[in-house]
């Protein structure tokens, strides 16, 4: 492929060019160079795709559990032994620093491996003699072509969080990545081909807003997993719903950390700076607004504070960076406006990123680390997803005014407490009314084997990504009534 050819979309087992000339540039983030073009995919090609989703689905759903659970065994070996290629892949088209890449790719690869236990996690139940001489079972079976659709953040994992469970019960899939960061999924397909996938399980088609329609209208798509911003999730979740399809949509977040007066303040400091900074603040799990409660407000002012001033700025592949750029100009302007929109609404900015520079690279989208002190629930930088480096800080009196600050906003993400104690601790996780929960933890991501997802209006839909919730979804129970 040369550096400005469209890369190809991947249907029925073959790597084919979209129907469209349209495509976008795909750049370094830092470094501004083109690493590739992603095509605007149609109609016609997402019309190609499900067929051949389709036509693969009995074959496939016909090969026995373990059979399928052996193809994501080798896949796991191959994305293991491609990790290192893998992660530096990863941060050249996605900007975030290769350790977090790694960790990124590792995540991914655990969904892998749980999806792997798949002829244990679709056993059914059965009971004898529900009447005399009757017998009552549930088999687990899928149900055909899922859609998976994903936002840029994390192009490897949240793929991952789904595909691989969808085929793993039996289903075939048509995954849209994000047009942002699509390249290095690339290759997992291919590893995934190299595994055994058979041709037409897994098809890919790169677009944005028209393929996603296309699907979303689409009458053999038989569900949808989305992961995006809430405005997308919303519309998605109403879209795919208007017929009849499953859907999970996971939408964004404004996630607060509240910090009591007893917390250990190292401990708590490099958690929440780990949270907000990491991933340059690119995460639906990062942590926007700093609760401080009494006298926590100033030592962790100054700590926070103390630590973002020593956050080196980088290329995400050379040594001693820890932050690297945003994803695109359109979305460090976004950010941009957000901080600037701050301080015109009476925040102060004790940490100014926005003229943050890196002289190697003139062409990166750079943001340094932001700290703005008096952010109030009424302001959008207070209300908003941000999703860029920046750490806004307010007070409370206590934790029932900080959980009442917290109940304002219309996200329920994810949500942190620091504390050394207990009673505080059980009393939050009673009350926090958020679905990923942290005492003493600043990212609240739950491994494989848990349910990944939020609730109010980070998330519509009530099966969540990962886990048992993964399985739920993509099968149907179906109840078998015997009298012989
Ligand atoms: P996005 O909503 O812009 O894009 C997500 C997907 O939807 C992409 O594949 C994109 O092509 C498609 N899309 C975008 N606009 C569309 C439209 N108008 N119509 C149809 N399809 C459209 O999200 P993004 O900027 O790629 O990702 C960042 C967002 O994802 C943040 O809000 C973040 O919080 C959220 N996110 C949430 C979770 C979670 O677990 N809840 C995880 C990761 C990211």
């Amino acid at each position: 492929m040369t550096a400005a050819a469209a890369i190809p979309n991947y249907i029925g087992g073959k790597w084919v060019p979209a129907e469209t000339g349209d495509a976008l540039d795909l750049r370094d983030p830092a470094s501004g160079e083109l690493l590739g073009r992603a095509p605007l995919s149609t109609r016609e090609d997402v019309d190609h795709a499900v067929a051949a989703a389709r036509a693969a689905f009995p074959a496939w759903r016909a090969t026995p559990a373990v059979e399928r659970a052996r193809v994501l065994f080798r896949l796991k070996a191959l994305l293991e032994r491609d990790k290192e290629d893998l992660a530096r892949s990863l941060t050249r088209e996605h900007g975030k620093i290769v350790p977090e890449a790694r960790g990124e790719i590792q995540r991914g690869i655990e969904n892998v491996e749980h999806a792997c236990g798949i002829p244990t996690l679709l056993m059914g139940e059965t009971l004898e003699d529900i009447a005399r001489g009757m017998d009552c079972e549930t088999i687990r079976q899928p149900l055909g072509v899922f859609a998976v659709i994903t936002p840029y953040n994390f192009p490897i994992m949240i793929p991952l969080w789904f595909w691989p469970y969808a085929v793993a019960a039996g289903n075939t899939v048509v995954l849209k990545p994000s047009e942002q960061d699509p390249l290095t999924h690339q290759r997992i397909v291919d590893l995934a081909t190299e595994a055994g996938l058979p041709p037409g399980v897994l098809n890919v088609v790169h677009g944005a807003r028209d393929a996603v329609t296309a699907i979303l209208e689409h009458p053999d798509i038989t569900g949808v997993s989305f992961v995006g911003a809430s405005q997308t999730a919303r519309f998605v979740y109403a879209k795919a719903a208007e017929s009849g399809k499953r859907v999970q949509a996971l939408g964004g977040a404004k996630n607060h950390m509240i910090v009591l007066p007893d917390a250990d303040l190292e401990a708590t400091t490099e958690a929440v700076v780990s949270s907000i900074y990491g991933s340059t603040g690119q995460r639906c799990l990062a942590g926007s607004i700093v609760v401080g409660v009494g006298d926590a407000y100033r030592p962790v002012r100054d700590r926070l504070l103390e630590r973002a001033r020593s956050l080196t700025l980088g290329h995400g592949l050379e040594d001693g960076v820890d932050m690297g750029p945003v994803i695109s100009r359109p979305h460090r302007d976004r950010v941009v406006s957000y901080i600037g929109g701050g301080a015109r609404d009476g925040a102060t900015l004790a940490l100014d990123g926005r003229d943050a520079r890196v002289e190697r690279y003139p062409e990166g989208h750079w943001i340094g680390p932001t700290v703005m002190e008096d952010v109030t629930p009424d302001m959008p930088a207070g209300r908003e997803e941000i999703f860029g480096p920046v750490a806004g800080l307010a007070r409370a009196g206590s934790l029932d005014d900080a959980l009442e600050l917290v109940h304002k906003n219309q996200y329920g993400n994810a949500i942190s407490l620091f504390t050394t104690s207990g009673r505080a601790a059980r009393e939050f996780r009673y009350r926090a009314g958020i679905s990923m929960i942290g005492i003493n933890v600043g990212v609240v991501a739950p491994m494989a084997f848990f349910p990944f997802g939020g609730s109010r209006g980070s998330f519509y839909g009530d099966l969540k990504a990962q886990g048992r919730d993964a399985i739920e979804f993509y099968t149907d129970k179906r109840v078998v009534i015997s009298r012989w």
